[in-house]
């Protein structure tokens, strides 16, 4: 593992932090004991050795899931924040770290366009603040079903049962986007309230036509939700996408309600999702009178507005403390992170386009910063077998991928195989989020191809 800056930032911020309690009178911790001190030593000891079974996320080698290591700065405000543990519940229980997340909110909400007037929070994850947009399109639009693509992240379909709301998934085009004629025959039957465009999918990173799903809104008349629960920072390097992307990310300021999860491209420890609404006056629906909150004060607090109860306030102050560092600019270093991320999907992509062995997506390359690529086989079976070989055999070479099903129509065109496109096939996919991934794509490809290489040998 790199050297760990964090221990010698937390020693001296705590000692900020203390000083400004050091009037109150002293007082003995129940778990402050020497034996205290010993056994927990022991337990964290266990701790570290039950940790190492896990996959080295934090390493480039790790190009698999959506996983990427907190900023430094990040872990050290959350570790720092553990010493008051507020809940941002209320103003009571979390001052600071609530005027800390409105800054943090205001400053996401900033870079979708959004400056004067919305209304945002954070949830403890992507799934809790779609499920917030979702409930409050229920309330706007009562009775009417919701859509999303086929490639929309699963828990919509979760989300509206839950909601008792109807959900109809709408078909995709060959790059995983929501088909637009897919789409305007179901907005013919009238019942369709809201629209939820995916920018950036779970499983490759499509982008949905948001700039022509705003167009129909005028005729057809729904809410639009975006779910950019991955996607939402590309919105800050929006002019290096190619066209079709760049035009959805150029419309996100006309959605009605915007989700961002910072806990995935965001830097941040889990436990840290945004939700946003255009209209402010979606803030009835939340109202609730609950007699256990205490209300210290007339300011506005974000129990009022938020699903939730109880909330990390740490959450908040890590994701603060890593925007004061990292400023949510294009053109900044936090922008130029992503963007190394993209350049080392577009690198691995055009390695595989000049491989035998691959097929990567025949309609183009990768819209983000994931690559998904298929494994040449005689049929979707041999395709799919040779996919979990590689993914295995590559893991052993310390280079851990992921897998994914996904058409196969999406790989070969019908004149290289006929037969058997409207199957589904194993792929293997990267999602390569690290700015450190960039210089490892040539470490990244000897180890995959030496995994080929041996598999054929075998
Ligand atoms: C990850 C993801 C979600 C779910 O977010 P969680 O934070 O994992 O709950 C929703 N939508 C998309 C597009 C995602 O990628």
């Amino acid at each position: 593992m790199p050297t760990d800056p964090v221990p010698a930032l937390l020693a001296r911020a705590t000692e900020v932090l203390a000083a400004q309690f050091s009037h109150l009178p002293d007082f003995q911790a129940e778990t402050a004991g020497a034996d205290d001190a010993a056994r927990m030593a022991e337990v964290l000891k266990d701790v570290a050795e039950r940790l190492g079974d896990n996959y080295p996320y934090f390493h480039p080698l790790y190009a698999g899931q959506m996983l990427k290591p907190p900023h430094p700065v990040a872990r050290a405000a959350y570790a720092l924040a553990m010493a008051i543990n507020p809940n941002n519940h209320a103003l009571d229980g979390g001052r600071a770290s609530s005027a800390m997340e409105m800054e943090a909110v205001a400053e996401i909400a900033r870079v979708f366009g959004w400056v004067e007037s919305y209304l945002g929070h954070l949830t403890s994850s992507g799934t809790i603040a779609n499920l917030e947009a979702l409930w409050v399109a229920g309330q706007v639009t009562p009775g009417k079903r919701i859509v999303g693509s086929e490639q929309a992240h699963y828990t919509h379909a979760r989300i509206s049962g839950v909601l008792r709301l109807g959900y109809t998934p709408i078909a995709t085009d060959d790059r995983g986007r929501m088909d637009m004629n897919a789409l305007e025959s179901e907005l013919r039957n009238g019942d369709i309230g809201t629209v939820v465009a995916t920018l950036g999918t779970t499983a490759i990173g499509a982008v949905d036509p948001l700039d022509e799903i705003v167009a129909l809104q005028s005729r057809y008349g729904f809410r639009i939700h975006v779910d950019a629960a991955y996607g939402g920072y590309f919105k800050l390097i929006e002019s290096h996408l190619d066209g079709a992307a760049r035009r959805a990310f150029e419309a996100i300021s006309k959605a009605d309600s915007i989700v961002v999860d910072p806990h995935k491209h965001g830097l941040q420890p889990y436990g840290c999702g945004c939700v946003l609404f255009r209209d402010p006056a979606v803030g009835r629906f939340y109202q609730h009178d609950s007699p256990y909150t205490y209300f210290s004060s007339k300011e506005l607090h974000l129990g009022e507005i938020s699903l939730e109860c109880s909330r990390a306030g740490a959450a908040a102050v890590a994701l603060w403390a890593t925007q004061r560092m990292l400023p949510m600019v294009p053109g900044g270093e936090f922008a130029r992170g992503l963007q190394c991320g993209r350049n080392a999907a577009l690198a691995l992509d055009s390695r595989l386009r000049g491989e035998a062995e691959f097929c990567p997506m025949i309609e183009g390359r990768p819209e983000l910063d994931i690559v998904v690529w298929m494994v040449a086989g005689r049929d979707a079976a041999e395709s799919s077998d040779r996919a979990h070989a590689i993914f295995a055999n590559a893991a052993l070479r310390d280079l851990h991928l992921a897998l994914v099903q996904l058409p196969r129509k999406w790989f070969e065109s019908d004149g290289r195989t006929g037969a058997g496109q409207d199957s589904m096939v194993t792929c293997l996919r990267s999602v390569l989020m690290k700015p450190e991934h960039e210089g490892w794509i040539g470490a990244i490809w000897e180890k995959l191809m030496a995994s080929c290489a041996s598999l054929k040998g075998a």
